[in-house]
């Protein structure tokens, strides 16, 4: 199942949106963008809990996997 979360999610004034079948995916995702469009912002721990907690399993479609 793809999991999903947005910059606006997580307090940031910009659209992206990162998408991954993984948690770590989606980390690496969010640290490449917000290194590249945030000013070289880095992902420290409170950044990482505001992910965790912004996630969301994408559920278009099936349900299968
Ligand atoms: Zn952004």
């Amino acid at each position: 199942m793809a999991k999903t979360v947005r910059c606006l999610d997580i307090g940031l004034k910009c659209l992206f949106q990162a998408k991954g079948e993984s948690f770590a995916g989606l980390l690496e995702q969010m640290r490449l963008h917000l290194h590249e469009a945030h000013d070289g912002m880095t992902i420290v721990p409170t950044t990482e809990k505001a992910i965790k907690q912004a996630v969301k399993d994408q559920r278009w479609g099936r349900f299968a996997q």
